[in-house]
């Protein structure tokens, strides 16, 4: 099928200094360019549809079995089957554990792969798809700002990539010490720079440094969630997992904790592609401008983003906002502006979203381990206690599955202090204490940054 990425903003007609992307352009381009000239994000159209048959021929198959179905929907007109083909066998070389924790209650662990969070399922197949994408002798320059793992998930994925160099950028103070020990030594064509500022700040200045037209040269690319190539590979393990547990067609619960809402928006996309998804719970922490927006109608934004343990989710203006309200039929700029309304009661029939504080997401972890001798860290304690508040509200005995964000061994103080003891190393950590490595230190403010760019990025191979 030929499918067409046009921008988020292409309505924004009457917005001063905004000249809106009217035109539409292919995977690849979306891939390259990571954001629509206009600032917006790119948007699939139209969506592929997978058949209910398909689905259900992945039980019992392998993880890349049910990326190959949906990738392929999605880049059959880009790119050789074999091709595709070859490179998820490449990215998905680790299991993907579904555990019952009771009746049809059910944990998705996204969390063995080499960073040990869910950013590695997208992070290694858009690594391979830019590489695969790339104009030969041309270097391009990955910027990313991180809020923890999405940096060390992208940084791994590309490292040693041939034509591509990367720059993680992430905020000094709000990055736990082994997020930082993983940031600062992977090493090779991957750097750190560790930012005096909050995610937000590392967040802004990416974005400036993409509009910026003297930093153009530079074929400067985005991994953040706003990259398309970001959310293709999320569309999967919503698919994946449906077909190992259901019998067939019928409803399942997907619970995601969210932050930029990039995860979340993989299983929006996976049931307008045809799986019956019929809630997507998305739980947060103590940034709550989603749940209130779907109380109220009311959109604001938190500025800065509030702190919390689940700190990878420490986002006061999800970039994938704007791509929600697309599909609702809204529209909302980067900085939060609303420009139009999206239907909020369809919105509201199919999302539901809860703010998590702290204290219940730590009551989460001692509860889950408790009466049912499953480990949680706090991304997935946000993600259970929202699963559970929905269940207690609706009483509802579908088949329901809350998603696993990271590996519990990477919350050894927290999980010491609520459940007496520090979880055993998955074995891509186990070798994180031997590496060495030092990140770059910068300021918040973008002339330091800009500068720094302009000393340390390459034009060509
Ligand atoms: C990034 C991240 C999230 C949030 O995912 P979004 O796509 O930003 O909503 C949740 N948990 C962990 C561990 C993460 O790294």
């Amino acid at each position: 099928m030929n499918i067409r990425y046009y921008s988020t903003n292409r309505n924004l007609d009457s917005v001063a200094d905004l000249v809106p992307f009217k035109g539409t352009v292919t995977f690849k381009e979306a891939l390259l360019q990571g954001q629509a000239p206009d600032e917006g994000l790119f948007m699939p159209f139209p969506v592929p549809a997978l058949a209910m048959d398909d689905i259900m021929a992945l039980k019992g198959l392998p993880y890349t079995a049910a990326a190959e179905l949906v990738a392929g929907a999605f880049l059959d007109e880009e790119i050789h089957t074999d091709i595709l083909k070859g490179i998820i066998a490449e990215a998905y070389n680790f299991p993907v554990p579904i555990e019952r924790v009771k009746d049809r209650l059910y944990i998705l662990r996204l969390d063995q792969g080499p960073t040990a969070s869910f950013k590695d399922f997208a992070a290694r197949i858009m690594a391979r798809l830019m590489s695969h994408f790339r104009r030969p002798g041309e270097r391009l320059n990955v910027l990313v700002a991180t809020s923890g793992d999405t940096g060390s998930a992208v940084g791994e994925a590309f490292k040693g990539v041939a034509g591509i160099d990367v720059h993680i950028l992430y905020p000094r103070e709000e990055v736990s010490d082994m997020q930082k020990k993983q940031l600062d030594t992977i090493g090779d064509n991957v750097r750190a720079i560790s930012i005096e500022g909050k995610f937000d700040d590392c967040q802004n200045l990416v974005k400036q440094a993409f509009s910026d037209p003297a930093l153009a040269k530079y074929n400067l690319t985005s991994a953040n969630s706003i990259n398309f190539g970001r959310i293709l590979p999320q569309i999967v393990y919503y698919v994946y997992c449906y077909a190992q547990l259901a019998v067939r067609g019928e409803e399942i619960v997907y619970c995601v904790p969210s932050g930029n809402f990039g995860d979340a928006l993989g299983c929006e996309f996976a049931g307008r592609m045809g799986l019956p998804v019929k809630k997507l719970l998305m739980p947060t922490n103590a940034n709550d401008e989603f749940p209130r927006f779907l109380k109220t109608g009311v959109y604001e934004k938190i500025s800065p983003s509030r702190a919390s343990i689940s700190n990878a989710m420490n986002v006061g203006n999800p970039s994938n906002l704007a791509r929600f309200f697309d599909l609702y039929g809204g529209t909302v700029d980067r900085t939060g502006k609303v420009h139009k309304i999206p239907d909020l009661d369809e919105m509201k029939r199919r999302i539901e979203s809860v703010s998590v504080s702290d204290q219940q997401t730590r009551e989460t972890i001692k509860k889950v381990y408790r009466d049912f001798h499953v480990i949680l860290e706090p991304h997935g304690a946000v993600g259970w206690y929202g699963l559970e508040s929905y269940l207690d509200r609706s009483a509802d005995p579908a088949l329901c599955v809350c998603l696993e964000t990271a590996h519990p061994a990477k919350f050894p103080g927290e999980l010491n202090d609520l459940l007496g003891f520090a979880p055993a190393l998955p074995n891509s950590m186990k070798e994180l204490a031997k590496r060495t490595g030092e990140p770059f230190f910068l300021s918040s403010g973008y002339p330091e940054f800009k500068r720094f760019l302009e000393r340390h990025l390459m034009i060509n191979e």
